[in-house]
This record gives structure tokens, sequence and C-alpha cells, in this order.
């Protein structure tokens, strides 16, 4: 018998489940091209030819024993060398190869933090919408999640709701930005509003309040927009990054997390997230793409691409009269739903085969999300489904 505690974690995950099982018997019954699903997060954009070569230059020329073998659990010096310089150029920041943890992804990198800092019932503050498994991360450790609601119509967060959610039993503050579900990035305005209340709440309840930094998205940033850098801004920041989406390389499940000198208790934050990425049986990040993702730190993935995704969609989408969120980076439609209950909105759209996320498993319904990361030639098949869905609401 499973353990009691995996059967919510088991009934939550079978609408994802659910939807893709569904999205293959419709590839069936109606043929491929005609089911339109903008469910996954999956990059369309290929690795930059530079990963391959890297692989195989390293296959090629290192020792197999070093390309395979175990090392730190922190990951390869020269890897994480390699990252702290990249980011110093790029950020005028000052980290060492000591500040840099290879994980499994961003996934592994926020399980490691939160491991690395919850003890039960510890608060940990997201803004609604958010990605939807930090739920389940913060329920691994036993800590409390605490919702910020969501702030339409742009859907930065809400700074003044967010300081009456911290207590003194606040421990972390997640921020995802580029922001997966709605493809706004949180400005500069907004960081310095969120760094102050807590610099503020830190004082007066002379706590540790750290900001985890979600950044899977980083690199996919339209029309010249900057993402604020946090650890810029508030000094007991941790930033988790991954090459999922930058080099496209979801699979591999390769990222950082970087802990920086100031960040509160340091020395035994470092070495205790060595300890949990080791006891969380991640062991260290792959090897292989640690090495490869070090010799990639200048590439990029086509972000053209899929900027011209995100202004087919949005142009189309808004002529047919939906209200849609411009997205400023990642690779998301935000679309307000035509009835209130979103579900029931996702389940019309499919009878027009299209396959979209519901606002709710983002903890905020009313509202679809549509991953943009697809083939152009699907969305140009698409629009007239999209238009005869809007279309089907006129009349009610
Ligand atoms: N955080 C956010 C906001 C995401 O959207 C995702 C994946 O889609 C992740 C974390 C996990 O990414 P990774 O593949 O690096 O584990």
């Amino acid at each position: 018998m499973i353990a009691q505690k995996m059967i919510k974690y088991v009934e939550g995950s079978s609408v994802t489940r659910a939807m893709f099982e569904e999205g293959k018997k419709m590839a069936a019954q109606y043929g491929a091209e005609n089911v339109y699903d903008f469910s996954l997060g999956n990059p369309s954009v290929e690795p930059p030819a530079a990963v391959k070569n890297a692989i195989c230059e390293i296959l090629e020329q290192e020792s197999p024993c070093y390309v395979h073998g175990y090392m730190n659990n922190s990951g390869y010096e020269t890897v994480r060398e390699a990252i702290a310089s990249s980011l110093n150029k790029r950020f005028g920041t000052s980290f060492g190869e000591k500040n840099i943890l290879m994980t499994v992804g961003a996934a592994g990198g926020l399980n490691v933090v939160l491991k690395t800092l919850l003890d039960p019932e510890d608060e940990v503050i997201a803004f609604a919408p958010y990605f939807g498994e930090y739920n389940n991360y913060v329920a691994n450790f036993d800590g409390k999640m605490v919702v910020v609601a969501p702030n339409p119509p742009e859907f930065q967060p809400n700074v003044a709701e967010f300081e009456t959610k911290i207590t003194p039993k606040t421990k972390a503050v997640i921020i995802n930005n580029p922001n997966n579900p709605t493809g706004v990035v949180y400005s500069e305005e907004t960081i310095r509003a969120l760094a102050a209340v807590m610099e503020k709440k830190q004082k007066e309840y002379g706590t540790a309040i750290y900001l985890i930094a979600d950044e899977p998205y980083r690199e996919l940033a339209y029309d010249g927009v900057e993402v604020p850098y946090l650890t810029k801004y508030y000094d007991n920041t941790i930033v988790g990054y991954s090459y999922s989406k930058s080099l496209s390389l979801p699979g591999e499940r390769i990222g950082y997390l970087v802990i920086p000198d100031e960040v509160d208790d340091f020395e035994n934050v470092i070495c205790a997230a060595n300890v949990a990425n080791r006891i969380l049986g991640f062991v260290n990040a792959p090897s292989l793409m640690q090495l490869a993702v070090a010799k990639c730190l200048d590439e990029q993935t086509d972000v053209a691409a899929y900027d011209r995704n995100r202004t087919m969609l949005l142009n189309a989408l808004t002529q047919y009269g939906y209200e849609v969120v411009k997205p400023e980076g990642a690779f998301y439609l935000w679309v307000k739903t035509l009835e209130e209950d979103d579900s029931a909105f996702v389940a019309r759209a499919k009878e027009y085969n299209l396959l979209v996320v519901p606002g709710s498993s983002f903890m905020c319904p009313g509202y679809i999300r549509i991953a943009y990361c697809v083939d152009p030639e699907m969305i140009k098949r698409s629009l007239p489904a999209f238009e005869k869905l809007a279309k089907s609401y006129e009349n009610e």
C-alpha cells in the first residue's frame, strides 16, 4: 500500500496525465495535424549546434572515468568557476565557484533549497498565478504554502497584500521571473518594492526570509525588456537557474543554484545544500551535461522563433476578441476565459481540438495558459479553431 502522503500527489498529477493521454487519443482519432496541443512547456526550438559539438568534443577528448564519474556533490569545480565568471561578466556580481551548486534542473534546485531551509510548518510565499509544482515541492518538506492572490490585469505581484502575508514563520518567498504561466516580467520597480518589504519584515521579526529566484526563463525576454538580477536587490537571495529552456535541454536535467556570500548563515546553507543534493538522491547533477553547458555559456536559444509565435498568437487572439495579457517573456500566453469556469472553457476548447491548461492549475481560475513553444505551422492551423471557439460564446 502506498503512503498516505502520496495519495494527494497522485490525485493532483492525474489531471496532467489525463490531458496528455487525451492528446494522444485525439491525435489517433482526428489525425495529429488536426489536434492543436498547447499544453506543454517543452521547447520547440532545437538546442544550439554548439551543444552537440561540445558533447562530441568532451566524449572524444576527455577520459571516460572523468566524464562519467562522481565528483564533488556541488559539481565540477571548473564548471562552477566558468558559470560564476560568466554571471559576473553579465550582471556585475562577484561570485566564485563556492557560490555555485550544480543541480538536476530548476526542479532539483528548488527541492535542494527547500530541503535546506524548511522545518515543518515553515511558510513559503508565492504569487498566484504560479507553477503548480511549487505546492508539491513545499509539501515534500512539510512546509506550508502561502498564496498572494492574482493581481490582474497586469499580474505584477501585489506588494501590499504580500506584506500582510509575511509572518514570523515565513522562511522563503518564491519569485518566478519571467513568469510561467503569465509571460509577465516583474519590473525593477516591483522587485525593489518586494525587497523593501522583506528587509522591513526581517528586521521587525528578527528572522531570515530567503528570496528564491526561480529563473528557467531568464533568457526568454522580448522587446529588449530587462529581467532584474535579484541578488542585486536583496542580499538574502538564492537563484535557481536551468538550461531546460535556455538551451532546450529539459530532458537532460541540468541547472544550478547561486548561493551568494551575503545570504544569511551562508556557510551552513551552502554545506546543507550540498548534503541535500546528495541525500535527495541526486548525488550530483549529470556529469556530461555539466561539462557540456560549461562550453556553451555564451550560447542562446533562438528567442526570435518564440517571438514570432508570440506575435502571431497574440495578434490573432486579440482580433478574435480574447482578452490576452501581452507576454514580455517565457513562452506562454495568458488568456481570460470566455466563461467564468476555466475547466468548462478548457472542455469547450477541446471540442475544437484545442488543448490548453486551465488557470486553476496555477492557482488562478478564470484564465487559460497557452504554451506557444510549438511548431508555427500548428499555430497557423489552429487559428480558425480559436476563432470558432470565441464565436461559440457570442450568442450566450
Ligand atoms: N520552474 C518553472 C516556473 C517552470 O516552468 C519549470 C518547468 O517548466 C521548472 C521550474 C522546472 O524546470 P526544470 O526542467 O529545469 O526542472
